[in-house]
């Protein structure tokens, strides 16, 4: 079972912003701020790591225009986009989505920190990332 899914088939009711024949954006229920919005592929994915490069660029071409859509219509400064894959990056909800969360104040709701950790040898990181 997925909660996405039955929003996609219409069996449990959403606010819904944008519809394609590929791609779903609604309200998200609990609203960080005013207008934020989930966009999610119709098509069940897991995440953006299982998805399939269609499906992943037709979520971000929604993305994009609904950001400048949602910043221009509700006067916002700006916006974060974000995207949590996997449980420990704190996704919920198990089906592809793009968070867009307009931005009125720094002191908005929402909290997101790039703390210093332990330095890294950036050489070594980059073989790493490489492979
Ligand atoms: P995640 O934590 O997986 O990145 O985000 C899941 C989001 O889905 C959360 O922000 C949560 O508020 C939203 N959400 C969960 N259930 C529902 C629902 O039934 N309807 C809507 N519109 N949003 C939901
Ligand atoms: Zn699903």
């Amino acid at each position: 079972m997925c909660i996405f899914c039955d929003i996609i088939d219409g069996k449990i009711p959403s606010k819904k912003i944008y519809e394609d024949e590929n791609v779903l954006a609604i309200l998200d229920i609990s609203q960080v701020t005013k207008g934020h919005t989930l966009v999610m592929p119709k098509k069940h994915c897991r995440n953006i790591i299982e998805a399939d490069a269609e499906t992943v660029s037709q979520c971000t071409e929604a993305v994009r225009r609904l950001t400048k859509q949602i910043v221009e219509n509700t006067g916002a400064a700006g916006a974060n986009v974000l995207n949590n894959c996997g449980e420990t990056a704190g996704q919920t909800v198990d089906h592809l989505h793009f968070h867009i969360i307009p931005r009125y104040t720094e002191n908005d709701s929402i909290t997101i920190a790039f703390n210093p950790s332990e330095e890294q040898d950036l050489d070594a990181v980059l073989a790493l990332v490489r492979g």
